[in-house]
């Protein structure tokens, strides 16, 4: 029905850009004012306090019948129909991406597949994650991924890093067939009467009677990392609902894009500039500018990837910390251009091996490859 609306498959069509076809809609039959019942999943506050003690709110999903007038009704379709377009081009846009990036992987390469999966529960909530379109993109939405895919793959090695999304779960295709064959493992278990009421026995279940290799990771785990990531600096992202493809070619340095393109990667290029390709800025946190205010006590693995000055000939240089040895600290840094302005040298990186003690720290704002300190 959608496709019945644009000219042809292009990203312009899909993203109502076309003048031929932004304001294309699908024929339908004459509609009235007349009051039509529709029913729709609704948020809605319930109170459950106890008689004397004080208020307490809780927000809870819940399917509600909604009357509607029937051209109401119409006008709120076409709008979704619309939005519709560019959410299924996308969808095709990435898996096509996928395809191809796999089918040319050569062994230098590494591609994780990872799948959001939703909770382990019933189906009710499934039946409201197929509802609502864009769910899973809360997990991407994650200022300390974004510091994570920018920072760690750069510390094992890995020098081109390229994360691409998919549109959140729609029960079809590759990307959750492991979650979903999994979790059908698990009703056919319980179904025979095994318990499964936390992730841990979901695992020690599961790791004996399906062929994906399982690993669990408890809870302690999660939030020491979350802890250990409170003092970095985060990424300020603007749209986040609207990228699908996040590139880090530097340590601590983020590009992303609407949709994911690999066309010069075959010559070692994954930063081309197409489809509005943008360049992170590092915006250092209230939290975080505290904190780096003065420099830490010790310089740890968790500050790699953060933004450091180091006093070199007792002048200052602006850099990345790429890796921490206890007795040295390796980093790239920029180079001088004049009293006050630093640039990235190319195509030589000045990565170099420094001592703790000719470090400070201080919170940048980095806008462009040149700036003053
Ligand atoms: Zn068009
Ligand atoms: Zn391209």
């Amino acid at each position: 029905m959608s496709d019945s609306t644009v000219c042809n498959t292009s990203k312009l069509c899909a993203y109502g850009e076309c003048v031929d076809c932004k304001q294309t809609t699908y024929p339908l039959t004459k509609s009235t004012n007349t009051v039509v019942t529709l029913t729709q999943w609704c948020q809605e506050k319930v109170d459950y306090s106890k008689p004397g003690e004080e208020t307490r709110m809780s927000t809870i999903t819940v399917k509600k019948d909604v009357p509607t007038q029937e051209d109401e009704l119409v006008a709120q379709f076409l709008d979704r129909l619309f939005k519709f377009r560019r959410h299924i081009f996308n969808i095709r846009w990435q898996y096509n991406a996928y395809r191809n990036l796999r089918e040319n992987l050569t062994a230098k390469d590494c591609l994780i597949h990872i799948d959001f999966s939703e909770n382990y529960t019933g189906t009710y909530s499934n039946e409201i994650q197929s509802v609502h379109f864009g769910g899973s993109h809360q997990q991407y939405n994650n200022r300390k991924n974004f510091y994570m895919i920018s920072t760690a793959p750069h510390q094992m090695g890995f020098s081109k890093i390229t994360w691409n999304f998919f549109k959140s779960s729609n029960g079809k295709g590759a990307p959750d067939g492991v979650g979903g064959a999994l979790k059908r493992t698990a009703d056919t278990l319980v179904r025979q009467g095994k318990d499964i009421p936390d992730a841990k026995s979901f695992y020690q279940q599961l790791k004996e009677s399906s062929k994906v290799k399982l690993f669990y990771v408890s809870e302690e785990e999660v939030e020491k990392m979350d802890e250990s990531l409170h003092q970095v600096p985060l990424f300020t992202v603007k749209g986040t609902m609207k990228m699908h493809q996040v590139l880090s070619i530097s340590p601590g340095i983020l590009k992303y894009r609407d949709i994911s393109c690999f066309c010069q990667a075959a010559e070692g290029v994954f930063d081309c500039s197409c489809h509005s390709l943008q360049e992170v800025s590092l915006v250092a946190t209230e939290h975080a500018e505290k904190a780096l205010d003065v420099r830490p006590g010790v310089i740890k693995h968790h500050h790699s990837g953060q933004w450091c000055v180091v006093r070199y000939d007792d002048q200052p240089y602006p850099g990345i910390i790429l890796e921490v040895e206890e007795h040295n600290v390796k980093v790239k840094c920029m180079h001088r251009n004049g009293i006050n302005r630093f640039f990235w040298p190319s195509p030589r990186e000045d990565v170099n091996w420094y001592h703790p003690s000719l470090f400070y720290f201080l919170p940048l704002l980095i806008s462009g490859y040149s700036f003053p300190v």
